[in-house]
């Protein structure tokens, strides 16, 4: 663990071993921290605040592109140990999330140098009033383990920028590709206490700098269940919350085939269909059924799945054996309310470890199963044939679940109809729902269970700072 700029063990001596989904090994032995350990990092967190402020705005632009570039030095390294740590392809994927990061440091160096606010006009002649924008303090900043390099820098790299100190604590299962991100850091010579690294269980470790009174703001990415539980125990306090999604991909009877089918591959398929933004289920007009549910299984069986360091492949194993196990349940569930298989269906055997997953195509999936109600977050595209516009957008939005949605249609009308009334954060026309870039708002609509806050370029330096306002009294009292 990381704290106060020193690597250090737990005050227990607790370790507990990472193992590569991959290939089952053990890959390192880490420290499992404690409530005291926590609490150590966010004493030290809170020294880190000094040492930030006293960098100038300009300063701590520099910081963040001097971590891009020692990133950018070691980015061999990195990919391979994420992929060792979570399983993602080397050459199709793991290589593709280490470029993000390392855009990500340096949109961050980019944006807090036009982190402008205003002046504002007010009613007494003797006023002016302005506003500027404050570091929070000291963050909380807690995070998954299907992007576990580029989802850290969403909060670390703007977090920094702003002037918050942050004690983070990630996924245990991905822990090992944290140390090494944490390791570019010091590199880099990011202020000690500026950055703290703690190891270990989220209800352990991540409850205390959630609901530790030394903390002054939660951000989290994580399933629904896990951030209602962090908001609660983090009561009072900002919170940014990035969580899960059950993403409906429509394909309007007017779609480009070819265009839909390849986009909702990739929204099922793409790291496994461990995504937020997944394509979760995809409703698909009757009359183009059939071509959709063929091109998509066309898909499925010629993904390569096998050995994540291997060129050809272009799908690992699932991360952790509870995704796994998820997947397995969400499956027997749809066949047990009547969904046919038509591509894959099951674990894939034959490799080592039980976390490979065939690439699997559902059709006929009833409404009330569980795969179109819940996240699966495993390599599932599920087909659920509609008939009308309003029974689509009726299905689409009857979901507890509002992060991202995809609609296929030729007819810019339909498409601005669907894009307005689909209850997701981020509607995507004629593309997967997994299209995203680094700067552009992310997070769930209002009154589901997605999250709260957008993440993404400037809009994360906003949801990371206090708006101050400051009213200067200008009149001069050597005038009478
Ligand atoms: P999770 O909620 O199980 O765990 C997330 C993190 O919270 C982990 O670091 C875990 O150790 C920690 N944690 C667990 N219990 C805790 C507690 N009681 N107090 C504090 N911390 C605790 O989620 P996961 O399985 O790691 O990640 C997958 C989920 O993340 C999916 O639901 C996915 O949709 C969501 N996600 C959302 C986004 C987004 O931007 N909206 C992005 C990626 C992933």
């Amino acid at each position: 663990m990381y704290i106060g700029g020193r690597w250090v063990d737990s005050v227990s001596r607790a370790t507990y071993q990472a193992r590569s989904p991959a290939s089952g090994e053990m890959i390192a032995t880490l420290p499992e921290g404690t409530r005291e350990d926590a609490q150590r990092a966010i004493a030290a967190a809170r020294e880190g605040t000094e040492r930030l402020a006293r960098l100038s705005v300009w300063e701590r632009a520099k910081l963040c592109a001097r971590v891009a570039d020692v990133l950018e030095r070691h980015k061999d390294e990195l990919a391979r140990t994420l992929t060792l740590d979570q399983g993602k392809p080397l050459h199709s994927e793991a290589k593709a999330e280490v470029d993000a990061t390392v855009a990500g440091w340096r949109n961050a160096a980019d944006h807090v140098k036009w982190l402008e606010t205003s002046v504002i006009p007010v009613e007494d002649p003797h006023k002016r009033v302005l506003t500027i924008r404050q570091a929070r303090g000291v963050y909380a900043v807690i995070t998954p383990w299907n992007f576990p390099l580029n989802i850290p820098t969403e909060y670390l790299a703007p977090g920094l920028a702003a002037v918050n100190a942050m004690v983070w604590v990630p996924a245990p299962t991905t822990s090992v590709v944290a140390v090494k991100l944490v390791e570019c850091l010091e590199e880099a010579e990011v202020p000690a206490g500026a950055i703290n690294l703690v190891t270990g269980p989220g209800p352990v470790v991540g409850d205390e700098i959630v609901a530790h009174a030394g903390t002054d703001a939660v951000a989290f990415t994580g399933s629904s269940a896990t951030g209602e539980h962090i908001a609660r125990r983090a009561a009072g306090k900002p919170l940014l919350l990035e969580l899960g999604g059950n993403g409906p991909t429509l394909i309007l009877d007017d779609a480009n085939l070819e265009q839909a089918a390849n986009a909702a591959a990739f929204g099922a398929f793409f790291n496994a269909g461990q995504v937020c933004s997944a394509a979760e289920r995809i409703l698909v007009h009757r009359s183009v059924h059939d071509e959709v549910a063929n091109r998509l299984v066309d898909h499925a069986t010629h993904i390569q799945l096998g050995d994540p360091f291997d060129e050809r492949t272009q799908m690992g194993p699932l991360n952790n054996q509870p995704v796994a196990e998820k997947t397995d349940r969400h499956l027997a569930d749809a066949l047990a309310r009547g969904a046919k298989v038509l591509a894959g269906g099951s674990r894939a055997r034959g490799w080592p470890t039980d976390l490979y997953y065939q690439p699997t195509v559902l059709t006929g999936v009833a409404r009330d199963a569980m795969i179109n109600r819940e996240e699966t977050f495993g390599p599932v595209a599920p087909l659920i044939p509609f008939q009308t516009d309003e029974e689509a957008l009726a299905w689409a939005n009857d979901s507890t679940l509002g992060l991202v949605s995809a609609v296929f249609t030729r007819d810019l009308s339909r498409a601005f109809w669907f894009a307005e009334r689909l209850r997701t954060g981020i509607v995507n026309v004629n593309d997967s729902t997994n299209y995203w870039e680094l700067h552009i708002p992310f997070g769930g609509v209002a009154g589901k269970r997605s999250g709260v806050g957008r993440l993404g370029g400037r809009h994360t330096l906003y949801e990371m700072t206090d708006l101050r306002t400051i009213c200067l009294d200008v009149r001069r009292l050597d005038q009478g």
